[in-house]
């Protein structure tokens, strides 16, 4: 039998959202000789234009603000040592309620069996070990992560070839350090988008996340992933803390471990233990 290298699939809504909750762990599996594959399944037509201007403004041309991503996701892929990168290529769908979320080609209007059909499909040509995406909220209730959400799950059961399968999440007594940080900086957390009507609870109590991943020692890359993505405002907030302190608060990424094969135990510090 030919020893074929572990392989980590990272399922992602938009070019950007690697590099906040995973780009730690694309950065350290990399190094440790893993393949790791970036599943981006839209192409962030929502997302800010070149200068700024946002998404219903005046002059906010979606073929250019997706030009412009494409290269910012390759630039963010370089940083990270991806090793594939696969765009599923769907319309961004916009935030819920958008007239966007309806439209022909929107993730988010695509049927889940059709979706997840094309996953599947990269699941039997990379056979990954661990697959990461996000919780059934999309982590924070945007229509396309609980889209990347359905299709990742979908995909899992209808291959059954990961042996890991893991949602991102932020542990609760991380969003208080977090404010404390903000009230330091002057800063107040508005969200840049309209406020959102029913937002779900965001993370998880401590204890029931089964996995923390020290990636502290990938900080300068993980912020150089961040920062291939600086046109977008959300992202503006963090390059502004600095590497160091970039790092200190978000060096280590955590996940719930949500498929299991391997009977490693938990709380666990590798996405591989029990692989290797
Ligand atoms: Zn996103």
């Amino acid at each position: 039998m030919v020893e074929r290298p572990l392989t980590l699939m990272a399922v992602h809504a938009h070019p950007d959202d690697e590099a906040t909750s995973t780009g730690g762990i694309l950065a350290r599996y990399a190094a440790e000789g893993v393949t790791t594959v970036l599943v981006t399944c839209t192409d962030g037509r929502c997302g800010d234009g070149p200068g700024g201007v946002k998404p219903h403004e005046d002059g906010h041309d979606a073929d250019a603000v997706v030009a412009m991503r494409q290269v910012e996701l390759r630039a963010s892929c370089e940083a990270l040592h991806v090793t594939h990168l696969e765009t599923l290529g769907y319309h961004d769908s916009g935030m819920m309620g958008w007239p966007a979320n309806d439209e022909p080609g929107a993730f988010w209007n695509t049927p889940v069996v059709e979706a997840a059909d094309r996953l599947a499909e990269l699941m039997r040509r990379y056979k990954p070990d661990v697959v990461i995406t996000y919780d059934e909220n999309g982590f924070y209730g945007h229509p396309d992560h609980i889209q990347a959400h359905r299709i990742t799950m979908a995909a899992v059961e209808q291959t059954g070839i990961p042996a890991k399968v893991y949602w991102t999440t932020v542990p609760r007594s991380a969003f208080q350090e977090f404010g404390k940080v903000m009230q330091e900086m002057g800063v107040s957390w508005d969200e840049p988008d309209e406020p959102a009507q029913e937002m779900p609870e965001l993370g998880l109590p401590d204890d029931e996340i089964t996995t923390w991943v020290d990636t502290s020692a990938y900080g300068g890359q993980k912020f150089q992933s961040l920062a291939a993505h600086a046109s977008q405002a959300e992202n503006i907030f963090f390059l502004r803390l600095g590497e160091e302190r970039f790092t200190e608060l978000m060096g280590v990424e955590t996940f719930v471990r949500v498929r299991d094969t391997t009977g490693a135990p938990t709380p666990e510090s590798d996405l591989f233990a029990g692989l290797r």
